[in-house]
């Protein structure tokens, strides 16, 4: 019998806090068994050791080093721990600005702490980021624009909210989107999700933030955000699912 965990993935979460589980180890595990492309994305760079010790012998899931906007306010003398770890990480995330009225007064802070994390990345090349942008799409394209030429790294848009200019500002520069449930809750980014052009779309949880049935979602259901996209984009589930994979493996090949 063939180990399903060794199979490709079927599923992609482009995007999920593997670690604010209390099943952290078994959450792994589930990402193995149901074959789901998992980047555990990390809020502070003090949490990427364990992370990578618990995901070192997972087929599936890869972590990411990070350093939450919303935290920078406490957290900013992390950046130096961030940049010796850097040249350890080929995904670097969850970083980027926040601008929603409880992060405002860090901003300025976070934006420091953005564009050194970007010099960084384009110093070393070839990581791939994922990146949050709440109330901030036009910085934060500003400064990956300023800091970031686009072959030094692989951008990944989460949960993107911004305005349809500002997605083919975006989709000019070569970034991905990850798309969640909650995205799709919304009129507005509903529309703006069913025109984003196929090659350039992934899947992601941002689990345990986002609940589905009164729990936490897990990795696994991404495999109905699939499905609602495919409706919403009127595409094949399954087509648009073989699309999906196709971007990852397009992402991570170059
Ligand atoms: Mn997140």
């Amino acid at each position: 019998m063939t180990n399903p965990a060794r199979q490709p993935p079927r599923w992609i979460d482009f995007h999920c806090h593997l670690d604010l589980y209390k099943d952290h180890a078994s959450l792994i595990d589930e990402c193995d068994r149901e074959r789901v492309a998992t980047l555990a994305v990390t809020t502070t760079p003090k949490a990427w050791r364990r992370n990578r010790e618990l995901a070192e012998r997972s087929t599936h899931v890869r972590v990411a080093l990070g350093l939450h906007p919303q935290l920078v306010a406490e957290r900013e003398a992390e950046l130096s721990l961030l940049e010796q770890l850097l040249s350890e990480a080929r995904y670097v995330g969850e970083i980027g600005l926040d601008a929603g009225p409880r992060f405002y007064r860090s901003f300025d802070a976070q934006e420091r702490v953005f564009e050194r994390i970007l010099r960084a990345c384009a110093e070393q090349g070839g990581k791939v980021l994922s990146v949050h942008s709440v109330r901030a799409v036009g910085k934060v394209l500003r400064h990956l624009e300023r800091a970031l030429p686009p072959d030094r790294a692989q951008v990944v848009l989460h949960w993107f909210t911004g305005t349809a200019a500002e997605a083919r500002r975006a989709i000019g520069r070569g970034y991905y989107f990850s798309i969640n449930s909650e995205m799709l809750r919304s009129p507005k980014h509903r529309q703006l999700v069913a025109g984003l052009p196929s090659e350039r779309l992934l899947t992601e949880t941002d689990g345990p933030f986002i609940e589905a049935n009164g729990r936490p979602v897990r990795p696994r259901d991404v495999a109905a955000t699939v499905g609602e996209l495919a409706d919403l984009r009127q595409e094949d589930p399954d087509v648009l699912s073989a699309t999906l994979l196709a971007n990852l493996r397009a992402l991570l090949a170059s």
